[in-house]
């Protein structure tokens, strides 16, 4: 059957002398892998369509029950092409397909998240916004999407509200309060400033996103707030390569 989709490319392989296989995220059935045959031959007109992050649309043969469709046409909706004046942003959208790509099942259909993504890739794309505030956005928003939206607002074991800030422990995804918080334990102290960012991106809508006025310190803790959290509940992101060019990016 013919089939038709609009998808971003997350990752490519070469495959044989000419070919490619494709993971894609698309809007109609999520995750989907195409192979395109003879798209590496200096002739064929495909050849620069497969860049992860690019937002295609694709026409491709599907055949029940195999997980490797065949492509059969593409072109370009958007390159994002600002991404490439700038290696800090592109190296963000790098880890936004990534952990999009180990984030998800195949065949999953999940139409808000295909959004997230392209508004993502759309905003890092734009030099007028500022990258950092819109990865930070995206990258709270993917674990409301998944179902694990971090509980910023109370303490995990007494409920009590943050007013001096919470722990996170390793290997969980709970905040304890000053209180409640067992020393010893390899943890790292997010202050109130930190939970209320958190707080406020996930009740933002992109057009209400303003730039933060974080210490770097306090971007840092954000960060490592954010991975700890996503390690322990998509434990696959803990090996993803664009995160070690983050990490020197950051560090
Ligand atoms: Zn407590």
């Amino acid at each position: 059957m013919i089939e038709k989709a609009e998808a971003v490319v997350l990752k490519t392989l070469n495959h044989g002398d000419t070919s490619k296989i494709i993971t894609l995220y698309s809007r109609e059935v999520g995750r989907l892998k195409l192979i395109a045959k003879g798209v590496r031959s200096p002739k064929s007109k495909s050849m620069g369509l497969f860049q992860p992050t690019r937002h295609l649309q694709v026409i491709y043969y599907s055949k029940a029950n195999s997980e490797l469709q065949l492509f059969k046409s593409g072109e370009l909706v958007n390159g994002f092409f600002g991404l490439e004046e700038d290696f800090d942003r592109l190296t963000l959208a790098q880890v936004v397909v990534e952990l999009l790509d180990r984030s998800v099942e195949d065949e999953e259909t999940h139409p808000r998240l295909f959004q997230l993504l392209i508004d993502t890739l759309a905003r890092l794309s734009d030099n007028a916004v500022s990258s950092a505030e819109a990865y930070w956005f995206f990258h709270t928003h993917l674990l409301r999407e998944l179902g694990y939206r971090p509980n910023v607002g109370h303490c995990s074991i007494c409920r009590d509200s943050f007013s001096n800030g919470g722990y996170l422990g390793t290997g969980s995804s709970h905040l304890e309060c000053i209180k409640c918080h067992q020393p010893g334990h390899e943890s790292i102290f997010v202050n109130e400033t930190v939970l209320n960012v958190v707080q406020d991106l996930l009740d933002a809508q992109w057009g209400e996103l303003e730039k933060s006025s974080l210490t770097a310190r306090d971007r840092r803790t954000l960060w490592d707030f954010l991975w700890r959290f996503t390690f322990h509940h998509i434990e696959s992101s803990r090996g993803m390569k664009s995160l070690k060019v983050l990490r020197q990016l950051y560090d």
